[in-house]
């Protein structure tokens, strides 16, 4: 069973990191807690195994802790997309916008093995949906089927989720309101 008050006392928050007035949800102290990680990839691993799940694609940088251990979990493969001109391969990519100015994030050409595999895209945290956006409209692009989107937390105050919502279902384990 999952208990998210637990799970939230173990997220510590960091006020004005990386600048003044954001806090930062620091998951650092929920990885080190062995009951928490734990509890926490059971139930992720409970909600997807009976999904029919070809592939986990984990957001960079957190998303590849919990996309490569829920992938491993479910005994499936692992994609990684990452910021601009960290992959070796030839990559397809989708720009998004930042507060101030652009970003971009890619992923390799072949990353899924072939076409219409299901995809379960994840990331620690889901705050205004920009970044998870761009990274659903890169699994569409290369003509996968993306399942779900999965954030260990959701701000809710800065309506991420609804926005992603009208491309992809979407599910997160804790709701900060
Ligand atoms: P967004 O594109 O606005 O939804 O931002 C999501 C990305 O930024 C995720 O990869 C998060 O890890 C990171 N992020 C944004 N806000 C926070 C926050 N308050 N605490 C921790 N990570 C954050």
């Amino acid at each position: 069973m999952i208990d998210r008050d637990f799970l939230l006392s173990t997220i510590r928050d960091v006020p004005d990191f990386p600048k003044p007035g954001i806090v930062f949800k620091d998951i650092t102290t929920l990885l080190n807690n062995a009951e928490a990680f734990t509890m926490l990839m059971e139930h992720l691993e409970t909600r997807y195994k009976a999904m029919n799940l070809d592939f986990v694609a984990g957001i960079e940088s957190r998303g590849f802790i919990f996309g490569a251990a829920l992938a491993t979990r479910l005994g499936i493969g692992f994609v990684l997309i990452r910021k601009k001109g960290k992959l070796p391969y030839t990559t397809v990519s989708e720009k998004y916008a930042l507060e101030y100015g652009v970003d971009e994030i890619e992923v390799h050409i072949d990353a899924f093995r072939g076409e219409h595999k299901r995809v379960l895209l994840i990331d620690d945290l889901i705050a205004t949906g920009g970044t998870a956006e761009a990274a659903a409209k890169l699994i569409k692009k290369l003509d996968q089927e993306l399942v779900e989107a999965c954030f260990i937390i959701s701000l809710e105050f800065l309506e991420g989720k609804k926005r992603l919502e009208k491309i992809t279902p979407v599910y997160s384990v804790l709701e900060i309101a």
